[in-house]
């Protein structure tokens, strides 16, 4: 008989192990190998089964082993030793209690984190690939470093999905559905116990009523909204049922319940716990952004601001995170379907007599993609995420970049490099990824973890015994090897194979052959199949007599998405192909756990996507993290770090117009490296039968990247360049009753309004010789019409730089100038810049506006230029 709905009946535990419990309800343990321990403990068999899932393990534990533990004073004391150390972990000060001394400023009280995914472990399935698994491992670091971060979601009911295979090798997805209370969390409830529920206006005077769960992520809440509710119809109670499925609308009401109903959950967590309120609110992708205007509408119902002061106090708190340089990554709403559905999510829950404060054009246009090669029928949330948020960033340096050129549409008038995106580099937990093995061989060389939050600590890694480190690789390759074969069964029992059948398996890869890693989400620019390019050389290189190589692959398609489930098919019918099954496998249903065997037992983690566009990526850390190498297109983190020896970089033929020449000479270069470097230095090993050269570049690795790598590195980076400065600016803005908010958003209205009427009259620049020379001074005049605008509204400079093609001015050099006289509605303006190169070069002038409280002078889009070129004068170009 088919379950119609799965329900889990939690066990009463003895009262000696009642903290097993308490053990299992706080996610430390995804983290924490000796409370893992402590549960393997209770029925190690039981433990391997459930995958590793207390709550599972508490729930099916046979109830006389449970009794024969309570007597067993041995592992009751383990037990207590186990809870005395989470106890001391929640509540001691960690590095962000000592921050306001170093810092000199008071760190943020509190910093809420949205986020459409979280990857925290196998065991809750709540993420479908980097973005997700990046929130979760941020989490954990916020954890690990006390920063008070509340994270909210959304609980979906079958998660992403899980993956199978056809016979024929098609990709398959099944839907299992979870029951919260057989998951690591809790409901948040009022003190009489009712459980707090959050609402959401939707069109058609329907409202959306969800529970709001608690998970405990070490010190972190993570509040999960769950639309299975009893007052909502059918329809609405799937709202939070897959993760990136269903169609325009039903994404839309998650991101309406993320955005609107996360932050009406925060609120409502802060009021019952105490958790100090967020002064920073973080968005991670466009998928949270509502967050922003939900902010907004709190602002102008509750504090009674208009519409552009809302914004400033929005702005001035809040950090937006873009992801993807992908166009189809981004989130897009067709703009009448938004309109509808906030002309009820905002306008209706605030009431009418707001809808003059809150202009529904000016929400709409929040979202507009109103810049060059913009599409005028859509609501765009990462440029919504943008406008509602002052500072922005991307997740490697030339995500940074990338964003730059990407986005400047939103600030007309600038150069990419002066569009106000930065970035930060993300990183992994390096407790949840990094082996058991890995972590005792570290603490052997270092005892105190610690040290290796700094590079001296990885430093020391360099005096590891050789024959250690690779006793420990081959350990984690052998575990890699036997779990592929287990999962590799099942596999081909689900395809429809009979035991007999399969023998071939126990001989499928060898513990001792260079171990090639690849997996991921399988969307087409990562390029699945690109080993496959070249069938025969791949088959050289699997089958190659004295340095043959095994590879491991695994990854979910979307499942609307037909060219990717073409990708695996691929790769499952060669794979399939007996001559070569021994050496190249892949394995379905990629998660955490699949992870995590993944990036420890390979020697080799391949990745080569289409330069530029993976953001960042953060499996190939993992791997490094391990004692793996990497062997990467230059792309996302691999960019910034490879540094010619700690690892390979794969070329790129980034100039290749054709794709299809393009994936052919990437493909050549990737086997030539295998063949001629990869290969050859794994397997030359000495009389000691050690591959020195090869554990020196594992050593150089972990020096190299090690202190790079961790989540707590990127973390702190968040709190140090964003979150401080978001916190800084808010309370500029919102101290004495918001006088900060008002001025700004004034100014701004002031200096908009003016804008238009500013012109430059004229520029003069004269040299203190003539020809000119480095090393003397450039004397520029300029003089301007201010119109409305007052001298300290502007910042006036002079720009010297090359000229470069098409009369660009590049690696432009700004100077201030100072105003020195106003003639009647004229002011002028001077100042020098010194000549610190040769050459043709070009001056002009420009002018931003400027004021104490913006973040910096593109803030408002807003810069003039005079047209250019004015004057001719000894190779000096006025423009
Ligand atoms: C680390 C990880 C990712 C991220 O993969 P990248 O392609 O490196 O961004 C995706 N999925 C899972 C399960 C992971 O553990």
């Amino acid at each position: 008989m088919k379950a119609i709905r799965r329900f889990t009946v939690r066990t009463v535990l003895p009262e000696e192990l009642a903290a097993l419990g308490r053990l299992a309800a706080n996610l430390r343990w995804a983290w924490h190998a000796p409370t893992r321990e402590v549960f393997a403990a209770v029925d190690q068999e039981l433990w391997e089964q459930v995958g590793h899932d207390p709550l599972r393990l508490l729930g099916e534990a046979d109830a006389d082993r449970l009794a024969e533990l309570a007597a067993d004073e041995a592992f009751c004391a383990r037990l207590r030793a186990a809870t005395a150390d989470l106890d001391g972990y929640l509540t001691e000060p960690r590095w962000y209690q000592g921050l306001a001394a170093e810092n000199g400023g008071e760190p943020p009280a509190g910093v809420a984190y949205f986020s459409a995914e979280y990857g925290l472990t196998a065991a809750l399935p709540q993420y479908s690939g980097g973005l997700g698994i990046l929130a979760g491992d941020h989490l954990k670091s916020a954890s690990d470093l006390g920063v008070p971060l509340i994270g909210v979601g959304l609980l979906y009911r079958h998660g992403y999905f899980s993956q199978t295979l056809s016979p024929e090798g098609w990709q398959l997805e099944e839907y299992p559905e979870l029951d919260p209370r057989g998951l690591p969390m809790t409901r948040l409830r009022h003190p009489d116990g009712a459980p707090v529920e959050v609402r959401v206006d939707l069109p058609e005077d329907r409202e959306l009523t969800a529970h709001v769960w608690v998970v405990r992520v070490g010190r972190v809440p993570l509040l999960l909204l769950d639309a299975d509710h009893e007052a909502n119809d059918a329809e609405l109670r799937r709202v939070t049922d897959r993760l990136y499925g269903g169609g325009t609308d039903h994404r839309l009401r998650q991101e309406l319940l993320l955005g609107i109903g996360g932050l009406r959950a925060v609120r409502a967590y802060c009021a019952l716990t105490g958790h100090p309120a967020p002064e920073v609110f973080h968005m991670n992708e466009g998928h949270a952004g509502f967050l922003g205007l939900e902010r907004v509408r709190e602002y102008v119902t509750g504090d009674g601001l208009d519409f552009d002061e809302a914004v400033e106090a929005t702005r001035a708190g809040t950090v937006f995170t873009t992801h993807t340089p992908v166009p189809a990554g981004i989130d897009r709403f067709p703009r009448d379907l938004v309109q509808r559905h906030l002309a009820s999510a905002v306008h209706r829950h605030a009431g009418g007599g707001v809808v003059d404060r809150l202009p529904p054009d000016r929400v709409m246009a929040l979202g507009a993609e109103n810049y060059e090669g913009g599409d005028p029928h859509v609501f765009n949330m990462a440029v919504m995420g943008m406008r509602l948020a002052q500072r922005v960033n991307g997740v490697s340096r030339l995500h940074g970049e990338v964003s730059r050129e990407m986005f400047r549409g939103l600030w007309p008038g600038f150069d990419a490099d002066e569009v106000p995106i930065t970035s930060i580099t993300n990183g992994v937990h390096a407790r949840t990824w990094v082996a058991e093995e890995a972590q005792e061989l570290a603490a052997r060389i270092v005892p105190d973890s610690e040290e290796f939050e700094r590079p001296d600590g990885w430093r020391k890694v360099t005096g590891t015994d050789e024959r250690d480190l690779w006793e420990m690789r081959r350990t984690l390759r052998r575990r890699l090897v036997a779990d592929v074969r287990h999962r590799l069964r099942r596999s081909w029992r689900q395809r429809g194979a009979s035991h007999a059948e399969l023998g071939w398996i126990d001989d499928v890869l060898d513990p001792d052959v260079l171990t090639i890693g690849f997996a991921r989400r399988v969307p087409s620019y990562k390029r699945l199949t690109l080993m496959l390019r070249d069938r025969e050389r791949l088959r050289r290189l699997l089958l190659h007599p004295e340095r043959p190589v095994q590879i491991v692959i695994a990854g979910k398609a979307h499942p609307a998405d037909e060219g990717g489930k073409r990708l695996i098919q691929e790769i499952v019918r060669f794979a399939d192909d007996p001559t070569v099954r021994h050496r190249i496998v892949f394995l379905p249903d990629y998660d955490m756990a699949v992870a995590r065997s993944l990036v420890q037992g390979s020697d080799v983690w391949l990745n080569n996507p289409l330069r530029p566009l993976e953001a960042c990526g953060t499996s190939g850390m993992k791997v490094a993290l391990n004692g793996g190498l990497n062997l990467s297109v230059r792309d996302g983190w691999w960019d910034e770090w490879f540094d010619g020896s700690n690892g390979w970089a794969i070329p790129t033929a980034d100039s290749v117009p054709d794709p299809d020449r393009r994936d052919e000479l990437e493909a050549a270069a990737l086997y030539s490296l295998i063949e001629d470097q990869v290969a050859p230095l794994f397997y030359d090993h000495d009389e000691g039968g050690l591959p020195k050269r090869w554990l020196e570049m594992v050593k150089h690795t972990l020096v190299s990247l090690g202190p790079k790598v961790l989540a707590t590195r990127m973390v702190r980076d968040y709190v140090r360049q964003l979150y401080q400065g978001a916190a800084d600016a808010s309370r500029r803005l919102t101290a004495d009753g918001l006088a900060g908010v008002h001025e700004l958003a004034a100014w701004k209205r002031r200096v908009v309004q003016a804008w238009p009427a500013l012109h430059v009259e004229h520029v003069e620049a004269v040299g203190s010789a003539d020809p000119p020379q480095v090393g003397d001074e450039l004397e520029v005049r300029a003089t301007l019409v201010l119109g409305d605008l007052d001298p300290s509204d502007v910042r006036v400079e002079a720009v010297v730089g090359r000229i470069g093609p098409g009369d660009e001015l590049t690696d432009p050099v700004p100077a201030r100038l100072t105003p020195a006289a106003a003639d009647g509605p004229l002011v002028r303006y001077t100042g020098r810049v010194p000549l610190d190169r040769a050459g043709a070069l070009g001056c002009t002038v420009r002018v931003l506006p400027d004021h104490p409280l913006l973040s910096g002078p593109a803030e408002l889009g807003l810069v003039l230029v005079p047209e250019p070129p004015q004057e001719m004068h000894d190779g000096l170009v006025l423009r």
